[in-house]
């Protein structure tokens, strides 16, 4: 409802498809050695047993990530870079 409102272009045309997206992420999350880090997209598909470089700095391997492993709780430095990418600090 709002969002729609907010999102539909001002003179009441329908809204191409990509205005509904914001701008494609420079990063992603993947929970690492007991913490969800974030890492620069490029690493995304790395295989497993290879080092990622995280937002925190840490050089970290990466392993297969299941339901258990979504709830480690977040790395706060990669929280503050990931803040900072997307504007909201
Ligand atoms: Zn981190």
């Amino acid at each position: 409802m709002a969002i729609t409102t907010f999102l539909a272009p001002r003179d009441g045309a329908e809204p191409s498809r990509g205005e509904f997206f914001l701008a494609p992420r420079s990063f992603f999350w993947w929970p690492l050695d007991g913490q969800r880090h974030a890492a620069n997209i490029q690493d995304r598909e790395l295989p497993n047993g290879e080092p990622i470089s995280t937002l925190c700095d840490q050089d970290l391997t990466r392993a297969p990530a299941g339901d258990t492993e979504w709830l480690w709780p977040t790395c706060q430095g990669c929280w503050d870079a990931t803040a900072a990418r997307v504007g909201l600090r």
